[in-house]
């Protein structure tokens, strides 16, 4: 016996475990929110190519309907920050991917109240809003995938960011208790937590931090974001759309109420 197996069990060849099919979501119909740009972008080509039917959700009207014709998918164009035009979104994702955020940057004492109760609308009530209303049809047919886009700072602070990291733990909570809740009815409910991804809202961030620190953009990146990453480099939009799809996989059916980091070693601090 390899002597890195466990006695008693037993470790089939390869053959016995078939991988996962490139079409694995044929069938499945997901919403991406923020899904024009970014992350929702990758993650609505990336499911597409799994073979799910996709609704690209965004208030970019453009953008949103330049993705749906790339993945074959129907734009849905819609401003999160709408309790009402939230509401109206379809009811019958079997996945869910809440991806659509902002970010403000400024101290506390400074922070304008509107904006991050719009960033908390976004980000928290949009997001529990979709849930709630998908989880009907998910419990009847007994499956059902939620994906939360946290963020290294749904599970650690950094200063000049207090909306953006309330409401990411906030949605650390939701998602947990939905993870609870969807249990008995086959649904899972999981966070992915990126470190700095190379999209247009950390190009934003770079310029705005630039301005806070009185600093360089290339020093932003270097001694700021990536100061706590043990593996230098941003991470791409891809990477954390294949972390999403592995959580709708046949292989991670008992993986719920987590938070993945895809951080570089961030949080190994
Ligand atoms: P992005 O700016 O590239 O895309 C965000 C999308 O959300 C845009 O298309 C925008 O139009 C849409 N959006 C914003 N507000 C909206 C609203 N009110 N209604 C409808 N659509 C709205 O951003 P991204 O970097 O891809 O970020 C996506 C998610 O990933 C966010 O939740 C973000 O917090 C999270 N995240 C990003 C990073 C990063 O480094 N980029 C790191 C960790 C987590």
């Amino acid at each position: 016996m390899d002597s890195t197996q466990t006695p008693g069990l037993r470790l089939g060849p390869a053959t016995e475990q078939p991988g996962t099919p490139a079409r694995f979501l044929a069938g499945r119909t997901v919403l991406v929110t923020g899904a024009a740009s970014g992350i929702g972008r990758a993650c609505a080509l990336g499911f597409a190519g799994a073979g799910a039917r996709v609704y690209v959700v965004d208030r970019a009207a453009e953008a949103a309907k330049a993705v749906a014709e790339e993945c074959g998918g129907t734009a849905l164009v819609v401003d999160l920050s709408d309790p009402v035009a939230v509401d109206g979104l379809p009811e019958d994702a079997d996945i869910v991917v809440n991806n659509a955020g902002i970010q403000h940057v400024a101290p506390v004492h400074d922070f304008p109240p509107e904006r991050f109760q719009l960033i908390q609308r976004v980000m928290v009530e949009a997001p529990f809003r979709i849930i709630r209303r998908s989880l009907p049809h998910m419990y009847a047919q007994e499956w059902g995938r939620i994906i939360n886009v946290s963020s290294v700072h749904g599970l650690r602070a950094s200063p000049f960011k207090s909306a953006y990291v309330a409401a990411k733990h906030a949605l650390e909570g939701l998602s947990k208790v939905v993870a609870l809740e969807g249990a008995p009815y086959g649904v899972t409910s999981n966070c992915v937590n990126p470190g700095y991804v190379r999209t247009p809202l950390v190009e934003n961030q770079i310029a705005s931090q630039s301005l806070a620190h009185g600093i360089p953009a290339q020093d932003v990146v270097e001694q700021i974001m990536l100061e706590r990453s043990a593996i230098k480099r941003l991470i791409e939009p891809d990477e954390v759309a294949q972390a999403a799809l592995w959580l709708c996989s046949p292989h991670s059916g008992y993986v719920t109420g987590t938070s993945l980091p895809l951080d570089g070693g961030w949080t190994a601090h």
